[in-house]
């Protein structure tokens, strides 16, 4: 069979080509599409042979999409218009025009791709624009598969709670049987697991806790609340950390890093120590890195606790009576650093070969990380595409 001919909207740093070559599927990506100059760079370092497009996507015309006969569409929309604390300007926001105009142009194509993937953040699957897209697609004959995703699901310790759809032409089926429900985990065979009512799907994995889904319990016995968190919070890190099936941070860390030239700096541990999310390599958990990491420091993604042999509970012990001073000695024993921007890329299941040009700043590539997705959750997710096609 020919390879299939893949369109990848918005690519940004390529982490969904990265999720379709893990697949193993034979695919090729006849055109990438981004405005953004930096991840372009980014893009065009890895992919050299991938014809990039540096321009808007409403920008294309439909003869342009045409000539291309695509397979599949693979796309990230910009999530600002549908995250919870963004405008939510939804539809009326300007930034989801490009994604409208994808929709517009779908049932106008002279071939309509066999398979679509989107991915998006946890809130799209409430937005105007989730409606408008699951419209489109009943009406274009696909039928579709929604899911929330998130790293653990995988062993992997980093939380980044995701909307995910896949969509495939009707006359093809999938392997699994669709439900109208979001899938919480990936289905666990290519056979139907049916329950008594014949629609339920059983999941590989939906044990795994995220923010997002929060289980109400006491404080768990001997813990010590020392920092701003409630203990419903402390009770789920150390679940986490208690969970075998993710793996430990420390294989995600490069050897040999710097330790003095990540430190975070002193400003930042006085105003943020009670609510910085603090790891230790041994730990099987992380917070969602966002593109403000090494930036700021409110809500971007956890920091490393270097120093393990210190604990963080003597550390933070009656902290507050002490001067600035002492408070900066006492937290600077922890030797808090902020993760690399290739531990992040480790996380993301981004392969080994994947690299950055050297002129782009550790702040830039903090911030396209930021952006990315998980690759290995794009590729399970293609393979289930692909899978089982008639
Ligand atoms: N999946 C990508 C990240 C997508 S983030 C990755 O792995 O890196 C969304 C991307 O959409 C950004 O890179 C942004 O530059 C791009 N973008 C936003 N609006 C666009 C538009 N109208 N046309 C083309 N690209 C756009």
């Amino acid at each position: 069979m020919a390879p299939l001919r893949v369109l990848e909207l918005y690519s940004g740093i390529g982490g969904l080509h990265c999720g379709l070559t893990e697949s193993g599927v034979s695919a090729e990506v006849v055109a990438a599409v981004d405005v953004n100059t930096t991840a372009n760079e980014v893009y065009k370092h890895n992919f050299p042979n991938t014809p990039l497009w540096p321009k808007t996507i409403e920008g294309i015309s439909l003869e342009d999409l045409d000539s291309l006969t695509f397979d599949m569409i693979l796309m990230s929309p910009p999530c600002q218009p549908f995250t919870r604390i963004g405008l939510q300007g939804d539809v009326s926001d300007p930034r989801a025009k490009s994604f409208l105009y994808i929709l517009e142009i779908l049932p106008r194509l002279q071939k309509r791709p066999r398979y679509i993937l989107l991915e998006n953040v946890k809130g799209f699957e409430t937005s105007e624009a989730r409606e408008a897209l699951t419209r489109t697609l009943e009406s274009c004959g696909y039928i579709y598969q929604e899911f929330l995703l998130s790293p653990p699901c995988l062993g992997i310790p980093n939380s980044r709670l995701r909307y995910f759809l896949i969509a495939k032409l009707q006359g093809e089926r999938f392997s699994f049987q669709t439900t109208i429900n979001i899938l919480e985990g990936f289905p666990r065979s290519h056979t139907p697991q049916l329950d008594s009512s014949g629609t339920a799907v059983r999941l590989e994995s939906n044990l795994h806790t995220d923010q997002e889904s929060v289980s109400h319990k006491q404080c768990p016995e001997g813990a010590i609340l020392y920092k701003l968190e409630t203990a419903e919070q402390l009770e789920r890190k150390l679940t986490q950390d208690n969970d075998g099936s993710v793996q430990t941070l420390q294989d995600f860390l490069e050897e040999n890093v710097e330790v003095g030239q990540h430190l975070l700096p002193t400003k930042s541990l006085l105003r943020y120590a009670l609510i910085l999310d603090i790891v230790k390599p041994t730990c099987r958990r992380s917070t969602c890195f966002t593109k403000g990491y090494g930036h700021y420091v409110e809500g971007t993604g956890s920091v490393l606790q270097a120093a393990t042999d210190v604990e963080i509970s003597a550390v933070y012990k009656s902290l507050e009576t002490l001067s600035e001073e002492e408070k900066l000695t006492k937290l600077s024993t922890l030797k808090l650093r902020y993760f690399t921007p290739r531990e992040i890329a480790n996380l993301h299941g981004f392969p080994a070969e994947f690299g950055f040009p050297d002129k782009i700043t550790t702040k830039q590539r903090y911030r396209l990380l930021g952006n990315s997705l998980n690759v290995h959750i794009v590729a399970k997710l293609i393979s289930l595409l692909l899978q089982n096609t008639v």
